[in-house]
């Protein structure tokens, strides 16, 4: 059988061959790192070895790192934290944020995605809120939000500032430093590590939000037994992910050649945040008379696997908050294909991609055969 085209990276990547292996021998022990007797010590040595290369990954302190079961939680810790204090998110986070149930004032953005400071401004003087989460790069679109702005303004008036940093964790240079959060975001299985593992880091703020408690784990931090396997994971894959962030910047040119073929066969396709600073390897395309959920089945019968970049509950797939927070309309939210690269994307990925894409779009009557021929000329 034929090896799918994988280009659905945001939302999870494959594991990396090396920690695919480490894993497998991790299993077979009964490692818990508070344990006091040998094998305990070893998960102890394991887990903190895994903290000094996430903390790697942010330029952070290790002490700060509280790993946890992935970024939902580690958004919900924050937000519980902080509930009824008085909290603003932007219009376009992940549901983790968007939909977390604590009375939050959601912050507006422009056409790109980018949030409006100015409203972001106009909230903090008059609404106080304790706290501004705004998540560094975009699941859907791949844009960048101005963090080092949004730190700012939130200092100004008092607030502390989450970043979930999830998409933007070995896609972009981190410093903690520099994104100026008090609470930053990240999650093991975005960058190549297992699902199911994630962190909190904290910057300087001297607030620990906590939600799971009851055990001493994490400094009191986090209860509950370290999942010292996936935490081994999610170190290497940090250290991996930061020694090649420079190769995942040249993922920018298999993007670029991606989204001119596609503005080549379809007339009147919309890059979304094409305007704005993004990732390299995101490209959210709305593609006029066509319906994502019949263009996602019709790519995954022939072996792609893309998503529409937006939550799907219950098999039904909703029209993205973040797309209409951008403005636009249910048809053109349902219209839009994601499609996401990352460390194991070959060029030759895209190429089949866009074959196949033409030839599907040509049987759903959204490509014309004069167009799919030059592509494949
Ligand atoms: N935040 C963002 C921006 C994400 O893309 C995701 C994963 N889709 C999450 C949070 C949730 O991550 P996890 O699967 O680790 O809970």
């Amino acid at each position: 059988m034929t090896q799918p085209i994988y280009l659905d990276y945001n939302a999870t990547a494959p594991l990396r061959p090396a920690i695919n292996n480490a894993l497998g021998e991790l299993a077979l022990k009964p490692l818990n790192a508070s344990a006091v007797h040998g094998l305990g010590r070893e998960g102890r040595r394991l887990v903190e070895d895994a903290r000094q290369r996430v903390a790697g990954l942010l330029d952070a302190d290790p002490a700060n790192v509280i790993f946890n079961s992935g970024a939902t939680e580690a958004n919900n810790t924050v937000l519980n934290h902080f509930s009824g204090r008085g909290i603003a998110v932007s219009s376009t986070e992940h549901a983790s944020v968007y939909e977390y149930d604590c009375g939050q004032t959601y912050i507006p953005c422009d056409e790109n995605g980018v949030v409006d400071l100015a409203a972001l401004e106009g909230i903090l003087k008059e609404r106080k809120p304790e706290l501004v989460s705004v998540m560094l790069v975009n699941n859907e679109t791949g844009i960048i939000q101005p963090a080092a702005e949004i730190s700012g303004l939130a200092k100004k008036y008092g607030a502390f500032f989450h970043c979930d940093a999830v998409q933007a964790a070995g896609r972009l240079p981190l410093k903690m430093i520099d994104i100026g959060a008090d609470f930053v975001t990240i999650s093991s299985h975005k960058i190549g590590g297992p699902q199911g593992v994630g962190a909190l880091v904290l910057g300087m703020c001297g607030e620990t939000p906590c939600l799971l408690q009851g055990g001493g784990q994490e400094k009191k931090a986090r209860a509950g037994t370290e999942n010292v396997a996936g935490i081994t994971g999610f170190g290497m894959a940090a250290q991996a992910a930061k020694a090649q962030l420079s190769d995942f910047q040249k993922l920018g040119a298999a993007r670029d050649k991606l989204e001119n073929a596609l503005k080549a066969l379809v007339p009147g396709i919309k890059i979304y945040g094409e305007k704005a600073d993004r990732v390299a390897n995101t490209t959210l395309a709305g593609i006029p008379g066509a319906r994502s959920e019949t263009m996602m089945m019709a790519l995954d019968l022939e072996g792609v696997c893309v998503s529409n970049g937006s939550a799907c509950t219950s098999g039904k797939v909703e029209p993205s908050h973040v797309l209409k927070a951008m403005g636009a309309s249910d048809e053109e939210a349902g219209s839009a294909l994601r499609i996401s690269t990352g460390w194991a994307t070959k060029d030759e990925d895209i190429t089949r991609f866009l074959e196949i894409f033409a030839r599907v779009g040509q049987r759903m009557g959204f490509v014309d055969k004069n167009r799919a021929a030059s592509l494949a000329s």
